[in-house]
């Protein structure tokens, strides 16, 4: 037997209704903000990450699915989606519209070669937003809004916005510096991941969970003592809109986000309750990344949200969406004579616009009547030989059994 490759999910009909809800509730938002929908290739350039989430993060260096096509090209299925919107962005020259270019991706599927738990998966689908082409900490704030908003209306309750700066290219060395000094006497008490991260890419020592490292960034330099004047006065602007807007935060200064290529604002919200899955979305600014695909200096910030994340907190805070439309008649058939009329019922059903499916042919009524309860119709219509020689039909009601007969060509007014 086979089974569902290790980290995938089979998306079954009964939990469509969750999906579906993500899907129209998060489009009907990034639409209202004046998001433009993008859709780009599962798989690129395996370059195109190696040189946007950078060479020494954990993606690249260990979660992603990369293969050698029948044409000898290095290609990866994307593992995030900022880096394929930005490279749509250049490639079809979206520098020429009204700045920011505003872009959302819904059910985009992404794939990471991670450890598989609870709300960890190894393809997993997210709603991506980017706003490219502006450096105003209005825009920021936007993202952060957009992010809060989808999940207020979605019905989340508990969240909470965590935030830093990590300033800017030119901020950044001093930063590392300091924090190099800081953590090479501490060298030896790290875990091996750390120990390396100190030579590759020091940033991510303040975002390790290790027990043997954490109790370490409490105590290490933090970022947002080490702004400058520019981008100190981004992050102040930032603050003081979200105070306006009334958008709760926390500051953190351990906060830096997984991937190269962020600069400034990152953010993360996060379920009050548990749970080191419990990130249920994040972001931040990535002024450097077009730039670093080829393109000139462009500014942007984007945020994404992992669905299946969002569909385990529904279900764990127990939020009702709205349902799959049910099976609202089965055409019930006795004998080889009406079975050709209950097929014609049945479509015409369809295209009145009931939903309707014939009963398995070739069984009693009784065992009919059994399925047409069990797939839960509303529901039954019978036809028999008698009902078709007289152009009607006998219409059960199976919430309380009653029934009545009607002209054929009126069952559908009576069902719905
Ligand atoms: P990241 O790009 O790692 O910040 O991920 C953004 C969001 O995607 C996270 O907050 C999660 O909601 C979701 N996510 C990331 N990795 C996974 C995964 N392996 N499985 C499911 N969801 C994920």
């Amino acid at each position: 037997m086979f089974r569902s490759p290790r980290g995938t999910a089979d998306i079954l009909p009964a939990d469509q209704p969750y999906w579906r809800y993500v899907e129209t509730t998060a489009a009907e938002l990034c639409e209202r903000f004046g998001y433009g929908r993008i859709e780009t290739p599962i798989f690129e350039d395996a370059k195109l990450f190696n040189r946007s989430v950078g060479e020494a993060t954990d993606i690249v260096e260990k979660e992603t699915y990369s293969f050698k096509d029948r044409g000898n090209d290095d290609l990866t299925l994307r593992p995030e989606g900022t880096a394929p919107v930005c490279r749509a962005y250049l490639e079809h020259g979206m520098h020429v519209l009204p700045q920011p270019v505003r872009l959302y991706s819904i059910h985009a599927q992404m794939f990471r070669y991670d450890r598989p738990q609870a709300g960890r998966y190894r393809q997993f689908h997210q709603v991506n937003v980017e706003a490219i082409g502006s450096q105003e900490a209005a825009v920021d704030v936007e993202i952060i809004e957009m992010a809060w908003r989808l999940f207020a209306k979605l019905g989340l309750r508990n969240l909470t916005v965590v935030l830093n700066s990590i300033g800017d290219r030119s901020d950044r060395p001093t930063y590392i510096a300091a924090l190099k000094r800081y953590y090479e006497p501490l060298a030896a008490q790290l875990c091996g991941d750390c120990k390396r991260r100190l030579e590759t890419n020091p940033l991510r020592l303040l975002d390790c969970k290790k027990e043997t490292c954490r109790p370490h960034t409490e105590q290490a330099p933090r970022t947002l003592d080490f702004l400058s004047d520019s981008s100190r006065g981004h992050w102040n602007e930032l603050t003081a809109s979200l105070k306006t807007l009334h958008i709760p935060f926390t500051i953190d200064h351990r906060l830096v986000r997984g991937l190269d290529y962020y600069t400034h604002t990152v953010f993360e919200i996060v379920p009050q309750e548990d749970g080191a899955q419990s990130t249920i979305g994040g972001g931040g600014r990535y002024d450097g990344l077009i730039e670093q695909l080829g393109g000139k200096p462009t500014p942007a910030v984007g945020f994404a949200t992992g669905m299946e994340r969002i569909i385990l907190n529904l279900k764990r805070q127990g939020i009702a969406v709205p349902g799959q439309r049910g099976i609202t008649a089965v055409v019930v058939h006795l004998g080889d004579g009406a079975r050709a009329h209950a097929l014609s019922l049945a479509s015409s059903l369809r295209e009145q616009g009931v939903t309707a499916v014939l009963a398995p042919g070739g069984k009693s009524m009784k065992a009919q009547m059994r399925y047409a309860e069990s797939v839960g119709a509303a529901y039954a219509l019978i036809l028999g030989d008698d009902e078709v020689r007289q152009g009607v039909v006998a219409v059960k009601r199976m919430a309380d059994g009653s029934q009545r007969q009607v002209a054929m060509s009126e069952a559908a007014a009576a069902v719905r």
